[in-house]
Parts: structure tokens; C-alpha cells; sequence
């Protein structure tokens, strides 16, 4: 049985496996998906997920649960021989190895492109992954809860302020859902007002949203201006160090969530492939998606999605190429499966001619803009058209159902506002009282229990403080007490409800 491998498993990848298995005959051919995630992510989802309207995992499709014929592997393909027809396939644990193919399809996808500015790379973060969408939704609420403790004042406005860098379509779509879900959240902040919030966009172009019209473009300026977010045009950012914002106009303020959208690029991985690439570091294909070297085909390879280099044959594509985007992703990838399976059969390929259907993007609850060719549409409408739209797209009813539940469940009872930041360090409120072993020399000095009290029995241990004569010897359950060696016996008060006093002493009325 020949053997396929689909190197990654977002939406071009996932398509391919998907039609793959409805359009292959059984036996004719054994299909590997590798990724290193376990789910295909909905990234157009990805501004709701920030802006809590979407619960993350409602926004990836599990790639075992949808792909009942397709063997998933969840590790990195970290090397591409098609010299020899091998890839080496790296997972999280374990020794890597060696996988041989007889077809190979490409789908590794992009990455966030960033520039050499200084503190970008170590305070922006990305929009590419589920796991950032959630970070950004936790870090914006965990920032209201602690802005709400502070006066007013600079310590206040960082932690108030949303910087955006990039005016493209993702940028321009989560700046404007995180704006929406920052005015909702004042409600619950009655000593916040949006004067206290601030929102800056910086796009270094002179327009947002190249994918919509001048006028359109126009429109969602207008509208943010009205919501109180700023977009900065024709201005660059310079720096980022430690939070502090400068703009190439001289501004500066500092910021606590800087969401860095300016832009993909190819997936490196691909440089260490033996595929053709061009300067941009994508796959060169042909139209019907085969891996082309200058004019040579390069037999049982090929590639699409945004790894690829893909001639748009309807002749409006950037440069000749069709443009990185979901819509041409999963349509890529189900004509590249017809392709595949045409191919293993002897029959002729078809060429891939997507015309595009238009651009719908929300702006955050109850506004949107669509364009499609001169037809735009705007605000509610146009906000129903993406929802409408990508609630369709979802790839499998199952996750439909989620996603539109989720919308459902919100329109009555609202936007959940809990974050879960804490869950970044899962194991600290174990940890902070949970019992060590004493060190060997400290346990030798300690006294010996009397006889008839075991060890590690709790009663007795909390009613004695730690190092008074004749408490039992320090076991594991002991260890809470001579860590906080001034805390009331037990027998008068709980340990734990007496530490929970303590750390917010600080912030808690006495009365309470
Ligand atoms: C915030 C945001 C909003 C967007 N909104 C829209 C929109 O509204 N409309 C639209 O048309 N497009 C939109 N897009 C663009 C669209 O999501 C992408 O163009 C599309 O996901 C590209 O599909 P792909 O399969 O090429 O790559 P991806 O979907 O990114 O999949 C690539 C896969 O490869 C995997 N991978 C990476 N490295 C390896 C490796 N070494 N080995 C194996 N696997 C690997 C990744 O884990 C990933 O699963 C948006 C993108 C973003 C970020």
C-alpha cells in the first residue's frame, strides 16, 4: 500500500486527511498525519477566543476524534529527505525516527514574522495559536482585577493599555473584539471607566486592512475612533523594552499586553526539506499543487496552504500568488486530495482556480464589515454575515454545535469574565502547602515521638506549634506548622482559612 504523509495538520492539512479518507478505496493507500499539536485551530476564531466570546477549545478540531482512518502522530517533522523519501519525525519524548513515504504532502503552514525591534520578541505576543488567544483573554482580565486595587496613576494606566502592532486583518479584527470585550468588563469594574482604558494600534502603512475597500477601510476608522481605540497610521514601532512603548512620531506610553499581528511567514521548517523554495522561503508548486522545481515536476510531492507558493489563477492574487488565507487553505487542500487520489490512480490532475468570495470580518459584539468586490456592508448586518459565515465553516457539526452553543449561551447570560492566568503555574496552590521531607541532618536532631502517638497523625500535630517540648517529631503533615511558626493552633482556627487571612490582610477590610 503506498504510503502518504501530511506534514501538519492545521486547516490545509487536515482537509487533505479529511477527503482523503472519504475519496480513497479501502487498501489503496495508508495516510500519516503528523503535528505537533493534537487539533486543527480555527484561526479566524482566534480575536473571539481573546475577546471571550468563543471558549478555546471550542475553536480546534481534534484531530483523532475527526480522522477515524488517518494515522495522527503528535510530533514535529523536523526533517524532510524527498531524495530518499524520508522524514524524521521528533515528538516531545522519546527518540526521534526515521518515516518512509511514498507521497508527500506539505501543509506546515506559517508563523508569526517579526522584526529585530528591541523588546518585541521578548514582551509582544503572537495571534497564530489557541494557546496565545487564551493568554491574551486571561492576561486583559487578570489586568482589570488588578488595575481595580490601584489609584490612578501610571502603575494603572500600563496595565489599562492594549497595544496591536499590524493593521492587517487579524490585527485590526482582535484590536477591535478586545476593545468590545474591555468596555463590557467595565460594568463589573464600577471604579473603572473607558477614560481608564486605552487602546493604540500601530500600523506602519498608511491604510488598514488591504483586503477591504479605501472607503471601507475608512468606515472601521471611524468606528474605532468612536470606541475610543486609537489607530496610529503611517507610524512604526521602535521599541518595546520592558513594556514602554515608542512610536517613530515620538509617542510613548507603556504597556502591559502588546499583541504583535504584523505579518507571516513560511514555516522555517521547510528550510530543512530538499523542496524548491522561492525568496519569500515558500514551496513552489504548480497550480494543481504539485511541488515544482523551475519547470521540473518533482515527482510524489506537493504542498499548499500557506507553506506553499501557489500561482492564483484568476489572475488577482499578490504578486501572482494566491494570498495566505483560510479560504483558499481548505479548498486547496480538498483539491490537492482529489489530486492525490487522481494521481495514485493513473487519471489526470486538476488545476487549483479559487475566485475569491469576498472579505466578512467581526469587529467585536453586534459590528462587522463585509467586501466582496464593490459590495460592502457594515456593522450589524455585515456582523451577523461573520458569524453566519464562520459558524458554517467550522469544519464538523460537532464543533458547530459548540461554537454556535457558545454564542447562544453568551447572547443571554453574557461573556464569561473568569481567568484562568493561574493555570500558567497549576501547581502553586498545592505547592504552597504541601510537605517536604526534612533534610536528613534536621530529622536525626529531632525528638522521638512518644509512644502512642504515630507519626503523621494530624490531630495533634496542628494543636502543637512546631519546636514546642514534647510535640511528636516533625513528619510531613507537621511541616505547615514550622513554616508559619506564628500561626493560632489549629484547634481555633483552620490552617488553611488562617493563611488565607494572612495573604490578603493587605487588601481586606478588617470587617471582612
Ligand atoms: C488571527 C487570525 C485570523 C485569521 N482570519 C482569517 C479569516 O477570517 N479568513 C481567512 O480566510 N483566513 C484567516 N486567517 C488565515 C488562515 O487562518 C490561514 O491562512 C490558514 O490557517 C492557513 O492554513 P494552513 O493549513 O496553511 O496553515 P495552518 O492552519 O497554520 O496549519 C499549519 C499546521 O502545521 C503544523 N506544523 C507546524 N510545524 C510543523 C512541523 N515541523 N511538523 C509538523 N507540523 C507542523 C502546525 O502545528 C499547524 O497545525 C487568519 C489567521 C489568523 C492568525
Amino acid at each position: 500500500m503506498p504510503k502518504i504523509l501530511i506534514v501538519g495538520g492545521g486547516y490545509a492539512g487536515f482537509y487533505t486527511a479529511w477527503k482523503l479518507e472519504k475519496w480513497l478505496r479501502a487498501g489503496e493507500a495508508e495516510v500519516t498525519i503528523v503535528d505537533p499539536l493534537p487539533y486543527m485551530t480555527y484561526q479566524p476564531f482566534l480575536p473571539e477566543v481573546a475577546a471571550g466570546s468563543i471558549e478555546p477549545r471550542h475553536a480546534v478540531v481534534a484531530l483523532r476524534r475527526h480522522l477515524k482512518k488517518t494515522n495522527v502522530v503528535t510530533a514535529k517533522v523536523t526533517k524532510v529527505d524527498h531524495a530518499t523519501k524520508t522524514a524524521t519525525i521528533t515528538p516531545e519524548v522519546g527518540d526521534e525516527w526515521t518515516m518512509e513515504y511514498d507521497q508527500v504532502v506539505m501543509t506546515a503552514g506559517a508563523v508569526s514574522r517579526t522584526f529585530p525591534i528591541p523588546g518585541v520578541a521578548d514582551e509582544a505576543i503572537g495571534l497564530k495559536t489557541i494557546e496565545e488567544a487564551a493568554a491574551i483573554r486571561d492576561k486583559l482580565l487578570t489586568n482589570f482585577a488588578k488595575a481595580s486595587n490601584l489609584p490612578a496613576g501610571p502603575a494603572r494606566d500600563r496595565l489599562l493599555t492594549v497595544v496591536v502592532v499590524g493593521g492587517g486583518f487579524a490585527g485590526i479584527e482582535v484590536f477591535a473584539e478586545l476593545r468590545s470585550f474591555a468596555s463590557d468588563l467595565l460594568k463589573n469594574y464600577p471604579g473603572l471607566t473607558i477614560d481608564d482604558t486605552h487602546f493604540h494600534l500601530i500600523e506602519a502603512m498608511g491604510r488598514i486592512m488591504p483586503e477591504v475597500s479605501l472607503e471601507t477601510s475608512h468606515w472601521v476608522l471611524k468606528n474605532l475612533a468612536q470606541r475610543d481605540a486609537i489607530v496610529h497610521l503611517d507610524t512604526q514601532l521602535q521599541s518595546a523594552v520592558g513594556g514602554k512603548i515608542e512610536l517613530s512620531t515620538g509617542d510613548s506610553f507603556e504597556s502591559d499586553l502588546i499583541v504583535w499581528t504584523a505579518g507571516v511567514m513560511a514555516n522555517p521548517m521547510v528550510r530543512n526539506t530538499d523542496f524548491p523554495l522561492e525568496q519569500r522561503g515558500r514551496i513552489t508548486v504548480k497550480p494543481d499543487l504539485r511541488v515544482v522545481d523551475g519547470e521540473t515536476i518533482v515527482p510524489d510531492a506537493w504542498a499548499c496552504g500557506d507553506v506553499a507558493a501557489t500561482p492564483d489563477l484568476t489572475g488577482k492574487g499578490v504578486g501572482g500568488f494566491c494570498v495566505p488565507n483560510a479560504q483558499h487553505a481548505v479548498r486547496m487542500g480538498k483539491q490537492l486530495a482529489k489530486n492525490l487520489v487522481a494521481s495514485l490512480r493513473g487519471e489526470s490532475v486538476t488545476d487549483y482556480r479559487h475566485d475569491n468570495l469576498g472579505a466578512v470580518a467581526g469587529l467585536g459584539l453586534n459590528v462587522g464589515v463585509f467586501q466582496s468586490g464593490k459590495i460592502a456592508i457594515k456593522g450589524f448586518p455585515a456582523w451577523i454575515a461573520h458569524r453566519g459565515y464562520h459558524g458554517m465553516a467550522m469544519p464538523s457539526f460537532e464543533r458547530k454545535f459548540r461554537v454556535v452553543g457558545g454564542w447562544w449561551n453568551n447572547f443571554w447570560l453574557g461573556r464569561d469574565i473568569v481567568s484562568l492566568d493561574n493555570r500558567e503555574r497549576p501547581r502553586a496552590a498545592f505547592e504552597e502547602f504541601a510537605s517536604r521531607p526534612k533534610p536528613a541532618a534536621e530529622a536525626a536532631a529531632a525528638p522521638t515521638p512518644e509512644v502512642g502517638t504515630p507519626a503523621g497523625e494530624p490531630g495533634p500535630v496542628y494543636a502543637n506549634p512546631a519546636g514546642e517540648k514534647g510535640a511528636p517529631a516533625e513528619s510531613e503533615t507537621t511541616k505547615p506548622a514550622r513554616k508559619a511558626p506564628a500561626r493560632k493552633p489549629a484547634a481555633k482556627k483552620a490552617p488553611v482559612a488562617a493563611d488565607d487571612a494572612s495573604s490578603s490582610d493587605a487588601k481586606v477590610p478588617a470587617a471582612e
